[in-house]
């Protein structure tokens, strides 16, 4: 794989501890989607997230008892010793909760602002400035994310008449990127104005569709060098809304723009919300830039397969990799290095085992019912009978010991010779 292009130059922010921007590796978030008066879901779904492998997650603080519930929330929190960056996401009201919770204002490790809506006409400047005194007083990040669907529509109309005077008018849309970049530099502006650090501001300027979000956070880079936020609002449902965010944020990645990204899907019924992270997580990884679990080769099957056994074998590899990794990337050092394969036949299974750390070609129909296992590209054993998923799962935890554990540094690599 060819190395992702470097990272632009941002300013670094501490968000609770978590560094965002400069060279810092991108940072992975969430956001929950329980109401955070409830406390109790709310520190589950936190702790869900966060265990998935979000190192920030982003609640929303939209009224009173919200507010009130949020140094509940952070107490809770570091009594079950999870210890993870809390985001208030406030809209219209944030001035006032912020004023009237100060225990909030103060638990909470950045506070998330829409210029679109933080105040409208007289009020808006007077509210804006409240939130960034209070961002002040305790010392707090700021994140400024403009949003295409709130987007400050005074700044749209100034520009879209001063583009009608124009002898050759661009089109809307190009009138309404420049809005969405203005909106988010000159509130950042006015923040810096306010007495807020430049190294204290994170921008974000999200719209829903792929082209637009490009072509927006290429001009907002090229223009400031604030930590950005990247993300496609309202990405979608399933897969279209993975292969969109894919799209769009893995070329603005590779440009080496973002600093932390968010997934932001909309889950289906009964969907795990940790899906978001995953995603975030396997785009990093497959880009090659950050290194999260072990990869899973598997073929996609094919007339060739004799059954579903070699997806339900690497479904299952898979799953008990993620799983474990919270304690193994602590027992195991460099585990999330580790390249398995799990292969329906042998056109491409002995070649694909072969660039694995550890593989399996599984017989395909016709062939003899008897499944190679390849260790550090050579064929070691032969598994058969009814019992050749359970032996390779024993076979990979043995590898990993082996070569991750404590052990690895005294004991004779027992799949040598
Ligand atoms: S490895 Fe074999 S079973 Fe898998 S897709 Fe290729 S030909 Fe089909």
């Amino acid at each position: 794989m060819s190395a992702p292009l470097d990272r632009r130059k941002t300013v670094c922010v501490d968000v609770g501890g978590i560094k965002v921007g400069g060279q810092s590796p991108i940072i992975v978030q969430s956001m929950t989607n329980t109401d955070t008066a409830d406390v109790d879901s709310t520190v589950a779904q936190i702790a869900e997230l966060h265990r998935a492998g979000s190192e920030i997650v982003r609640i929303t603080v939209d009224r009173n008892e919200s507010a009130a519930a949020v140094p509940r929330i952070k107490e809770k929190l570091d009594r079950l010793g999870i210890d993870v960056p809390i985001v208030g996401d406030f809209h219209y009201i944030g001035h006032q909760l912020l004023a009237k919770h100060p225990a909030c204002a103060e638990v909470l490790a950045k506070y998330r602002i829409n210029p679109g809506n933080v105040g409208f006409k007289e009020k808006k400047d007077k509210q804006f400035e409240a939130i960034i005194k209070t961002a002040l007083r305790y010392n707090k990040p700021v994140r400024i994310g403009v949003n295409w669907g709130s987007l400050d529509q005074v700044l749209l109309t100034r520009l879209m008449d001063k583009n009608a005077l124009e002898k050759k008018p661009k089109p809307a849309h190009s009138v309404m990127r420049e809005a969405i970049i203005q909106s988010a530099i000159l509130s950042a502006q006015d923040a810096e104005r306010i007495g807020l650090r430049h190294e204290k501001i994170i921008l974000s300027a999200k719209v829903s569709e792929v082209q637009e979000l490009i072509a927006v956070y290429t001009e907002l880079s090229r223009r400031v060098d604030y930590a950005l936020h990247l993300g496609l609002t309202e990405a979608g449902m399933g897969s279209k809304g993975i292969v969109a965010s894919a799209a769009a944020l893995s070329i603005l990645l590779q440009q080496g723009i973002g600093d932390t990204i968010r997934i932001s899907l909309t889950p289906q019924l009964g969907d795990d919300r940790t899906c978001e992270v995953k995603v975030a997580q396997e785009l990093l990884q497959v880009m090659g830039f950050q290194t999260f679990f072990p990869i899973v080769a598997a073929c996609p099957g094919c007339g060739r397969t004799t059954s579903t056994f070699f997806q339900t074998l690497a479904t299952s590899i898979q799953n008990r990799l993620r799983e474990s990794m919270p304690v193994w990337k602590k027992q195991y050092p460099g585990v999330a290095n580790l390249k398995v394969a799990v292969m329906g036949c042998i056109v491409n299974g002995p070649g694909e085992s072969q660039h694995a750390d550890i593989g399996i070609s599984l017989p395909g129909r016709g062939e003899n019912p008897k499944a190679p296992v390849f260790i550090d590209g050579k064929k070691k054993l032969i598994l058969h009978g009814n019992f050749i998923a359970e032996e390779f799962q024993i076979l990979v935890h043995q590898y990993i010991e082996t070569r991750f554990g404590s052990a690895s540094k005294i004991l004779e690599d027992p799949f040598k010779g």
